[in-house]
């Protein structure tokens, strides 16, 4: 059996900043309002034959869509954005956190923004599509602390109303 949760409606919801490199039109800094659906798809199980309580999983995205909202999010892992003094395949992340200031390049126009105001992601884009795989895979990884009946989470991130990406991450060897 399936469950949804509507984003909009349960008020799964962040809104960001971010940057397509190369990109002709979203190679600027520019921002979405996201909404984020969640489907869940399991065996119904425990005491209250639930496939997932609503609760759990309205709560751990919630968390989720709270450390991306009213942030720059910057994927560490994308060729085109040379950071300053930050090497993403030798310096941990955590430098980057607990650093000031982010100084990067890209394509030759420079950055520098408080490292507060940003979010650093292990990911080679922030877009849909990247987002929606970053969300289902950490979503999954949680619920599995807790449930056993559970065979895929999929996650829509929409980019504002119309247009999203799917990431269907399987529970399931
Ligand atoms: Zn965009």
């Amino acid at each position: 059996m399936k469950i949804l949760i509507n984003g909009i409606q349960s008020n799964l919801r962040f809104s960001s900043a971010h940057i397509i490199p190369g990109h002709s039109s979203c190679g600027f800094i520019h921002g979405h309002s996201y909404f984020v659906d969640v489907e869940i798809e399991g065996e119904r199980a425990g005491e209250f034959e639930f496939v997932v309580d609503f609760k759990d999983v309205k709560g751990y995205t919630k968390e989720l869509c709270n450390t991306l909202d009213h942030r720059l999010l910057i994927p560490i892992f994308n060729d085109l954005i040379e950071f300053k003094e930050f090497n993403p395949s030798e310096d941990s992340i955590d430098e980057l956190v607990n650093s000031k200031v982010a100084r990067f390049k890209i394509a030759g126009k420079g950055y520098s923004v408080p490292s507060e105001d940003c979010v650093f992601l292990e990911l080679p884009y922030t877009s849909a599509e990247e987002l929606s795989k970053y969300f289902a895979e950490k979503l999954a990884s949680k619920l599995a602390e807790k449930y056993d009946n559970l065979t895929s989470v999929s996650v829509c991130v929409n980019e504002g109303i119309g247009q999203g990406a799917v990431y269907t991450k399987s529970l399931v060897e």
